[in-house]
């Protein structure tokens, strides 16, 4: 793919927009039109802000009160989706509180709140009927037909438009075929009833000729659902063959397509699909293409001249429509969240500032594309036509271009100006149509929002249009390039696989790990040559691959071990605090640094997808260093009680030798957190690695050795489960850390409960062991979000993490539209090889996983009903995702723990039988709940008995420090790794009091 378009953040001399480059001499002629396009908009209000509506007060309210503005929006976010006009009234109350459903009582129709039925179903109604209203606003009709009319009227009154086809987030194959028809067959009606209309010419031509009537704004990621920046090649294949015939036809007709611009991290991958795709020989004479470029960017002037140098090359004209941007609260939000770079402006004025370069950019270059502006701001209006002024540009060089329903008063001034106006108006149901309002809503009574500024807080014409002003705007620091101190501690970001260099360097990676697969590594630690037969690890993608050879330790290496270690034990005991911690910290940056290697290793021996083998390698770097920050805390002596005349303080002392008994599923992270917590806390470490992920223990070992752990204080034992009984057995050891099934875990608690001979100290086991969780889907849930929150939950790892999602709980009112859209997005999973970037589920780790799933599958079969997938397949261990319906409670399949992707799906009656259904194993792990209803996320918070609980999100990927994993009943003992009191598990607490009254005086205090 071509690397014209800029992924990264890093600031340019255009994207700063220097004050520099803002020309004063513009500013007279900016308020000359300004006043005069005010003149022509005055005395007229935009709908939405009307007194005769409700909308209104509400508006105004939300206006003060950012909390009711979050229930207000939620609530109408909720509102199609609720069938049943009682269930209205109730979720007003959830939301509003009965105070404010009374307020707005009188405009609802309200008045007969009462409890019976008959008033529910009469203000439920009203209630829906308002809220439509609203929404009717912003959207031109349920279908082309119904929207065609209004359409017709625009035409007649002097206004183009784009219709935007609004849909169900796509998640599925099906769902995008369905759209791509959606388009197809509103391109044909469009283009046959606009053939009808009479002649507008101002909206029929442009500086290059003829436009067409009939334009339609494209939702790329409506086009496929794996729209994947980390598969730029896979996802251009998955939209450009549905796009294809939806070119043709527009080519046809003709008809012009212009692509919407989505949220920042498919900015690069639309720009490639674009131009990738008006370059192909059937498309590259296509003259009516067009996309939208957001000005929030910070690199949009560089995106600006790759596109600019590209269509000198096609020779062929595109549009390019400038907005502003509609995600940047979102984008903000979700970048921050994951520690990335906000790849945005931060202050409005920025935004503001750039529109306006742009503007400048776009206008000087009308030679080689049409510029359209999108906006609704009065200051940026007048510049546009300032410069356009400046560039002596004739009126048809450009456009305006508004939303359908905002902002007719600046409709009515441009028009009126005799300037072209195309109306971006959306055409669909209510159900995507009232997500659609709230973003409007939003973006409306936003702080920033220029028609507020106007039209609600009436500000005077000469500050709306005031230049924006960019003077002594610092700099902030982005987010991840601060390192954190040993005061805090902050996540280690996972990689922003959107940025070309991150995938770059995992497939060179995989290069250079393949060139050392089969290769025999030696084991041997502080001295010890491990006796134990060789180990072969196998690629599980493609089991003839062997990934290493490893020797394991022997019964007698055993012995060895625990011996030195206790030899070692002395020294490190007494090694500082700020030693062992440098140790640690000093691991997490060798991880740092080899992290795209390490994560290649894990691809390979354990077959995780990449972002799965990142996160993995992440989270490993978070333990080193949450721990070490977490010890530096805790370790010096705590004084208890203030009273005089004595000192009482609280000693933390290492407990001894520490096993650590690891899993392959997470085979760095977890035995990362668990070793570095032993030895922080001054414990000496054997630690035996699953026998399915030897590499990753061996890597993990070789790291903490080359930070300064010492020879004797970490021994690494790779063996099977003799091994493990062998020091689980051993009098010498003080602590066992153990996490896998529940099986051997328990198994471990017992036989640690048996003092041996020569034995000195109870041993303590922590065991983090499985779960069977679940997440319930309620009748208010968005369903967009609970099918990819399931699906996600379920296959991630191809189910193979002891938080994987494997019931789901759905209430009967949903339950078949729930499982119909399951049974697609499970269809269209892809699964396959782990070293190809789009791979979403690869194999399982090998054939006795793969032949446990074979069995449950055969369970499964007899007791409900398969839905989707039942297969397994080679030569990978691969096991197709498989969803189960009709699931009883009783059933195996909905009790015991299936460690693979399998999801069992019950049908819950109510959200009380759902919670009981939930909790009816013996397991305590994760759960989760998709629901819109304050009172069912409450009822959840209070009795979903979880280690940890997930609302409206999936329910794997837990963030060390953020969300502390664990749980309990036969899920586990011991407290939450990452969390804060982990570290105390390792430690005896002593308490030292001493009388320090002597001959009648104690020390000053
Ligand atoms: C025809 C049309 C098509 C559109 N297509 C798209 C599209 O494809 N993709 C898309 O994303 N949007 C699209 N939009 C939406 C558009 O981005 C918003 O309507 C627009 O940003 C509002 O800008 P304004 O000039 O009207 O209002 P203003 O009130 O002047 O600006 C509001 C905008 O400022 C920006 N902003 C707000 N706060 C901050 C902050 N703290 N820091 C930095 N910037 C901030 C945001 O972009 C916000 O939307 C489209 C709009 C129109 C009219």
């Amino acid at each position: 793919m071509s690397e014209v378009y800029t992924d990264g953040v890093s600031p340019s001399i255009e994207s700063e927009v220097p004050m520099s480059t803002i020309s004063s001499s513009f500013e007279p002629t900016v308020r000359r039109i300004g006043e005069q396009l005010a003149g022509l908009s005055a005395g007229q209000t935009p709908t939405l802000f009307e007194r005769r509506w409700w909308s209104q007060t509400a508006l105004n309210l939300a206006m003060q009160d950012s909390a009711f503005k979050t229930q207000l929006f939620r609530f109408i976010d909720v509102l199609p989706s609720v069938k049943d006009d009682e269930q209205v009234l109730k979720l007003a109350r959830e939301y509003l509180g009965d105070g404010n459903v009374q307020l707005f009582g009188a405009q609802w129709g309200l008045k007969a709140l009462s409890a019976t039925s008959l008033g529910a179903r009469l203000s439920g109604k009203a209630i829906r009927s308002q809220v439509e209203q609203m929404a009717r606003t912003f959207i031109a009709g349920a279908t082309v037909e119904d929207a065609t009319p209004r359409l017709a009227d625009l035409w007649q009154q002097g206004r183009a438009w784009s219709v935007d086809l609004l849909g169900e987030a796509t998640i599925s194959d099906q769902e995008a075929d369905r759209y791509r028809d959606r388009c197809l067959d509103t391109l044909t009606k469009l283009a046959r009833e606009a053939s009808l209309w009479p002649s507008v010419l101002l909206l029929e031509r442009d500086h290059f000729g003829p436009i067409p009537r009939v334009q339609l704004s494209l939702k790329i990621s409506a086009l496929t659902p794996h729209l994947d920046p980390i598969d730029p090649e896979g996802s251009y294949r998955s939209v450009a063959a549905r796009l294809r015939p939806i070119l043709e036809l527009a080519a046809r007709l003709p008809a012009s397509l212009i692509f919407d611009m989505e949220q920042a991290d498919t900015k690069t991958l639309l720009l490639e699909i674009f131009t990738r795709l008006f370059a192909e020989p059937a498309f590259k004479a296509y003259p009516y293409a067009g996309l939208a470029l957001q000005a929030y960017h910070r690199v949009t002037a560089q995106d600006i001249e790759g596109l600019l140098s590209w269509v000198r090359q096609r020779g062929v004209p595109i549009t390019i429509r400038l907005v502003k941007g509609a995600y940047w609260d979102s984008d903000t939000i979700r970048y921050r969240q994951r520690g990335w770079p906000v790849p945005l402006f931060e202050q409005k004025i920025e935004t503001d500032a750039n529109y306006e370069a742009l503007t400048r950019l776009l206008l000087s270059q009308a030679s080689l594309v049409r510029p359209a502006f999108g906006t609704h701001n009065l200051r940026t209006l007048s510049y546009i036509e300032a410069v356009a002024e400046s560039l002596r540009l004739p009126p048809e060089a450009w456009e305006y271009q508004m939303i359908f329903g905002m902002a007719e008063p600046f409709q009515h001034a441009v028009m009126q100006h005799g300037r072209r106006l195309r109306l971006y108006t959306p055409v669909g149901d209510l159900l995507p149509g009232m997500a659609y309002l709230v973003r409007r809503l939003l973006e409306n009574t936003s702080n920033e929002s220029f028609l507020r500024k106007e039209y609600v807080e009436s500000q005077p014409l000469s500050r709306l249009l005031a230049p924006p002003v960019l003077e002594g705007l610092s700099q902030k620091q982005p987010l991840s390039s601060q390192r954190a101190g040993l005061q805090e501690f902050r996540n280690e970001p996972q990689r922003d696989f959107a940025q070309a260099d991150r995938r770059v360097a995992i497939q060179q990676a995989l290069v250079t790990v393949r060139s050392q697969l089969g290769r025999q590594w030696s084991s041997s630690f502080g001295g010890l040559r491990l006796t134990g037969p060789l180990i072969e690890s196998r690629n599980p993608g493609c089991p003839d691959e062997v990934v290493a050879r490893l020797s394991s330790a022997s019964s007698e290496d055993v012995e060895q071990a625990v011996c030195r270690a206790v030899q070692a034990w002395e020294s490190w005991r007494h090694t500082t605090t700020e030693r062992r911690v440098d140790i640690i910290r000093a691991a997490a940056s060798l991880m740092r640094t080899r992290r795209d290697e390490l994560a290649a290793w894990e691809i390979l021996e354990c077959g995780k997808p990449w972002r799965e083998a990142d996160a993995d390698l992440a989270e490993a770097i978070d333990f080193l260093e949450f721990y070490a920050v977490e010890w530096h805390r805790l370790a010096p002596p705590r004084r208890l009680g203030q009273e005089p005349g004595e000192l009482n303080q609280r000693l933390y002392n290492p407990r001894g030798v520490t096993v650590v008994i690891a899993p392959w599923n997470f085979p760095l992270a977890i035995p990362t957190g668990m070793v570095s917590a032993a030895l922080v806390t001054g414990n000496p470490v054997i630690f035996k690695p699953s026998e399915r992920s030897p590499m990753m223990g061996y890597w993990l070992t070789e790291i903490l050795r080359e930070a300064g752990v010492p020879e004797g204080v970490l021994c690494c034992l790779p063996g099977g489960a003799d091994i493990g009984r062998t020091l689980v057995h051993h009098p010498e050891i003080a602590t066992i850390a153990f996490t896998g099934s529940k099986d051997v875990g328990l198994r471990i608690i017992q036989e640690a409960g048996t003092i041996l001979p020569g034995q000195r100290t109870v041993k303590r086991v922590l065991a983090e062991m499985g779960g069977k969780n679940a997440i319930i889907v309620d009748e208010t849930a968005d369903l967009d979000d609970a099918i990819t929150g399931v699906v996600a939950s379920f296959t991630g790892y191809a189910g193979q993490k002891c938080s994987a999602c494997s019931r789901a709980i759905v209430h009967a009112s949903i339950y078949d539209s729930f499982l119909e859209r399951l049974t697609e997005a499970v269809l269209s999973l892809r699964v396959g090889n782990p070293e190809e970037p789009g791979t979403q589920v690869g194999p399982v780790i090998d054939r006795r996983a793969q032949a446990t799933m074979q069995e449950y599958i055969e369970i499964g079969k007899k007791e409900a009903r398969l839905l989707v997938g039942g297969t397994v397949s080679g030569p990978g261990w691969y096991v197709g995702p498989t969803v189960f319906a009709d699931v009883a409670p009783t059933h195996r399949i909905a009790q015991e723990e299936i460690f693979g992707p399998i999801l069992a799906v019950m049908k819950a009656s109510s959200f009380q039988d759902a919670l009981t259904l939930a909790n009816s194993t013996a397991y305590a792990l994760t759960g989760g709940v998709y629901s819109r209803s304050p009172v069912n996320l409450e009822l959840a918070r209070q009795g979903f008995d979880v280690g940890n609980l997930y609302l409206n999100r999936p329910i794997t990927g837990a963030l060390v420090g953020r969300q502390p994993f664990g749980g309990h009943r036969l899920s586990g003992v011991g407290a939450k790794a990452g969390g804060e009191e982990y570290l105390t598990q390792f430690v005896v607490t002593r308490v030292v009091s001493e009388q320090t009254l002597r001959r009648g005086f104690a020390p000053p205090e």
